[in-house]
């Protein structure tokens, strides 16, 4: 698990996660705001989500997300780029299995114990750990293994 900090995407932080299970990266901004987060030395959603995708990475987490947005627009960004990428909320937890048992899973933390994220749903009443309530809740059951349509 490689973590960025408070970055511009950087050479040194691909070098470090080529292959990584998990990238943290933090990503302030969407596109929109690049030469901001330029000015102030922060990544957009699209510059972590290319970094991840040089560095083959298996899962992208951004984080640092400017209180300017929901965390949907970045992620949306993000995977226009690199489709396993996520928007974890506090309390949210993210699996790393040993890699016989498959890639990094992103899911919900309840009542103290990782869950799977489905469960999690179940067991919440479709609030996470924090009290907010999962975004998509009522759009329907998962849209694939692979996806966490309810982690932003
Ligand atoms: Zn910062």
């Amino acid at each position: 698990m490689v973590i960025s900090g408070d970055t511009l995407p950087c050479e040194a932080i691909a070098v470090a996660a080529a292959g990584a299970d998990v990238l943290v990266h933090e990503a302030t901004f969407t596109e929109e705001e690049a030469d901001r987060a330029r000015q102030t030395g922060h990544s957009t959603a699209r510059g972590a989500a290319q970094l991840a995708l040089d560095a083959e990475v298996a899962l992208l987490a951004l984080t640092h997300v400017s209180t300017r947005y929901a965390g949907r627009e970045l992620r949306d960004e993000a995977r226009e780029v690199f489709a396993r990428a996520c928007v974890p909320r506090d309390f949210d937890s993210i699996e790393i299995p040993f890699p016989e048992r498959g890639r990094p899973r992103a899911g919900a933390l309840v009542l103290g114990a990782a869950v799977e994220p489905e469960r999690a749903l179940a067991n919440s009443g479709g609030l996470t750990a924090s009290g907010r309530a999962y975004p998509d809740r009522g759009r329907g059951p998962s849209r694939g293994a692979d996806t966490f349509p309810w982690l932003l």
